[in-house]
């Protein structure tokens, strides 16, 4: 039998997320689904034969639905996944797991009491290529142990509305922030944040871009720049420099076009097609899980520790001095992963 999920929230990637449970990933199938908007979730819900239901809560008790994925916007998210958690129901969460490290530490108390994993945090990048081959390259020791990382997050331009410069750090950064805890196998042990002027192209009142400074508690010393309107492209970029080499994503271009005295190749313009591939893959891994009745790949911990640095370079960037950051030892639920 398919695993029959529900999905809160119908906006840019639960739309897609949907797509791709209902088109790509074998096994699963959408029943019911709920968004702010009920027009917005009527429309998503017709394309797929699923019914929408009026609440997220609605969705979380429904006998029919066996496990929620959770695409609403980032303050809702703690809300709904510890009440999937509450009903015993493997729950994919889009990150941010929660705005804070309070909120995630609540979701991990949940998950840790019901004694079982349930949650799986939308860490796609975990999942992509160019992300593994980084964490290979570096665990088989070809460059030596790491030194610095460059990361760079470059969205074309930022979503109108309630996009904010809190949310660079906490909806954009978490990415490489997660990533790169994971590539480097280690935790993060202090956090400075930088900025240069505002971009002329980024909306009044958005610090765009901005740089963190991130010390590991191995010594590694990682920028991260966010320029979410950078206009040009959406650029995900990171090297690694180890003591004896150094590794990066390649170019995305499959081709380099040399003509009229240039060379010239395609980048991408946004996530949906960069990630495309990690997306698929990170969703067949939850769905295989959840029809085990657990789950196996970002943990609820991975989105707290996410949430412990996003929080400290929140508060570096408001009083402008080097933040201490302390993840402390996970619960035995998580040691094992
Ligand atoms: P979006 O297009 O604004 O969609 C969010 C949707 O959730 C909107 O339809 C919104 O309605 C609705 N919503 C808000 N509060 C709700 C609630 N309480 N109950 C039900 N629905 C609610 O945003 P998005 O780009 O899809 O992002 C959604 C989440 O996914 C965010 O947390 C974001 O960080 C994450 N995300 C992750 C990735 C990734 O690479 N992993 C990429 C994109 C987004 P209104 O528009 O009426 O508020």
């Amino acid at each position: 039998m398919n695993l029959r999920v529900g999905v809160i929230g119908t906006g840019a990637i639960g739309a897609d997320h949907i797509r791709r449970l209902t088109t790509v990933v074998a096994g699963v199938e959408v029943v019911a689904v709920t968004d702010i908007d009920a027009d917005r979730a009527q429309a998503v819900a017709g394309t797929v034969g699923a019914r929408t239901v009026p609440s997220a809560l609605d969705v979380v008790a429904a006998s029919d639905v066996d496990a929620v994925v959770v695409t609403s916007w980032g303050p809702s998210h703690e809300e709904y996944t510890l009440a999937a958690v509450a009903a015993g129901k493997p729950v994919f969460c889009e990150k941010p797991l929660a705005t804070t490290a309070a909120g995630c530490e609540r979701i991990v108390r949940a998950e840790t009491a019901a004694g079982r994993r349930l949650v799986q945090v939308g860490f796609m990048r975990r999942y992509d290529a160019g992300h593994r081959a980084l964490r290979d390259t570096l665990a088989a020791g070809k460059i030596g142990p790491a030194l610095l990382v460059h990361a760079a997050h470059r969205n074309r331009s930022a979503s109108v509305g309630h996009y904010s410069s809190d949310m660079a750090v906490t909806d954009t950064a978490v990415h490489e922030i997660d990533a790169l805890r994971w590539i480097l196998d280690t935790d993060f042990a202090a956090a400075t944040a930088l900025g240069p002027r505002r971009s002329s192209t980024a909306p009044e009142g958005l610090a765009d871009p901005q740089l963190l400074v991130l010390e590991t508690t191995t010594g590694v010393l990682v920028d991260i720049e966010v320029y979410v309107n950078c206009r040009y492209g959406y650029d995900i970029r990171c090297e690694i420099v180890g003591e004896t080499g150094t590794v990066a994503l390649a170019d995305p271009a499959p081709v380099a076009v040399r003509e009229g005295g240039a060379v010239t190749g395609a980048l991408h313009t946004d996530w949906q097609e960069r990630f495309a591939a990690a997306y698929d893959d990170e969703l067949r891994d939850w769905v295989a899980a959840a029809t085990a009745g657990t789950a196996t790949g970002p943990t609820a911990w991975d989105g707290y520790a996410a949430a412990v640095t996003t929080d400290a370079c929140l508060a570096a960037r408001a009083t402008g001095v080097r933040t201490p950051i302390a993840v402390p030892t996970p619960p035995a639920l998580y040691r094992a992963v």
